[in-house]
């Protein structure tokens, strides 16, 4: 199955800039894909007398289905690369009270009354509300992710399936779970969308035994980690009052930073610990809405980028966010960074975290932290056609400036009329 979409501004999020380019990161042009790959994508608009690549790509290819981009934008698929999608059952039921109320009083009793029936449903809500918002891929941290991994596979989003726990009678359960998700990844119907990452949730909800065993399983399996690093200014006390060291530290010296591994929140980083996170090739996860609701802090972004950290993007989940809209992610990531000066310049500073630094956040970065660089978050040959279109006809983009400031700081997920993951068109509503 062939598909091409013409006239439309283009986002690449890689190569070269055209030179007849007004702004260099985008240009008017077609993009193509056969099955799950993208076959091309080039700039300039096609003629009747058949002068444009994709004339030349309509005239070996009559079957192909062509969509006319006028008044459209097609970017790669957004990456969220970190959530926990069942926590849509969770939306707007307890706002506005302090972190650990939320957490002791809320959260985790209703979350201990959670079947992995309940838990499909939440994440069909979520999985439909990420798709109709442009993200393509998401990495989810839960229980139950069996079951969160089949609805992946019937929706059609690309998902890191990250089974977690924490210390007490869960930890049997998570081995059953973790072997499941396994088996849901490597299925027929999965179509190689989905892989796995074992979660231990937190350093201060995991004991050192327990690490050490999600050390062990992942070489076992050959994958890797995703969990919580320095959420909180408490989190930091727990740890240096029973370890003597930082969150950041202590999972190093357990050895988790030895496989690839994705580091939520990562607020209360040291400089030591920015040094640490970048050896080892650590992905910090950036999820501002959550923190800033939840009064966590704000993450050092542009210090952490400009060290060399590669840093993505998150929603959290939908009880802390509380929308899975990584449209909205982005602008707050850019506002709170310039807000705060981002952890390089006290007092704020309106020049850091600029849209374009934000878009790779969460598309280049967020396919690098899964191991899929230069296969996902870019729209190239040979890529995988996991593809985004918006409508850049309303209000909110006139007069049409500059598309990389719209995306970032105008743009609306409702904008999002086309989703397409490993090529085919997948369903945005429930
Ligand atoms: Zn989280």
């Amino acid at each position: 199955m062939k598909t091409l979409i013409k006239n439309a501004a283009i986002l690449p999020m890689v190569g070269t800039p055209t030179a007849d380019s007004i702004n260099a990161e985008y240009f008017t042009g077609c993009v193509a894909w056969e099955d799950d790959r993208i076959v091309f994508v080039e700039p300039g608009q096609g003629t009747q007398a058949g002068m444009g690549a994709e004339d030349e790509f309509l005239a070996q290819n009559p079957d192909c289905k062509v969509i006319d981009g006028r008044g459209k934008l097609v970017m790669p698929g957004l990456i969220n690369t970190h959530t926990h999608v069942a926590m849509t059952l969770m939306r707007n039921a307890m706002d506005d009270v302090p972190l650990m109320t939320w957490l002791e009083d809320n959260v985790w009793p209703f979350e201990a009354k959670l079947g992995a029936d309940q838990i499909a449903q939440g994440a069909r809500v979520g999985i439909t509300e990420m798709l109709a918002g442009g993200t393509t891929t998401m990495v989810d941290m839960y229980w139950h992710e069996a079951a969160i991994g089949r609805v992946a596979c019937e929706m059609g989003i690309r998902a890191v399936l990250c089974p977690s726990f924490v210390d007490g009678p869960r930890m049997e359960e998570f081995e059953h779970d973790l072997t499941e998700t396994l088996a849901v990844a490597a299925s027929k119907e999965a179509g190689g969308r989905l892989s796995v990452r074992i979660a231990p949730h937190s350093a201060y909800s995991c004991s050192a035994e327990n690490l050490r065993r999600a050390v062990e399983l992942a070489k076992q399996h050959g994958i890797g980690i995703h969990t919580h690093v320095s959420e909180t200014i408490d989190e930091q006390r727990i740890i240096r009052e029973r370890h003597g060291c930082t969150p950041t530290e202590y999972l190093c010296d357990l050895g988790l930073f030895d496989i690839p591994t994705i580091a939520a929140h990562c607020i209360h980083v040291t400089d030591r610990d920015i040094e640490i996170l970048r050896e080892h090739g650590v992905t910090a996860v950036h999820n501002p809405q959550s923190n800033m609701k939840l009064a966590s802090g704000a993450a050092p972004v542009a210090k952490m980028l400009q060290r060399g950290v590669n840093v993505a993007l998150g929603t959290d989940g939908a009880a802390s966010n509380n929308d899975l809209d990584m449209f909205d992610e982005m602008r707050t990531a850019s506002l709170l960074a310039k807000f705060t000066g981002s952890g390089l310049i006290d007092g704020g500073d309106s020049t850091v975290l600029p849209a374009y630094e934000v878009l790779k956040m969460a598309t280049v970065h967020g396919a690098r932290a899964i191991g899929m660089e230069g296969q996902l978050g870019v729209l190239a040959p040979g890529a995988l056609a996991d593809i985004v279109m918006l409508d850049i006809t309303g209000p909110h983009y006139f007069p049409g400036n500059n598309l990389v400031s719209a995306l970032v700081y105008s743009a609306k997920s409702s904008d999002v009329c086309g989703v397409w993951v490993a090529g085919t068109e997948r369903r945005r509503r429930l």
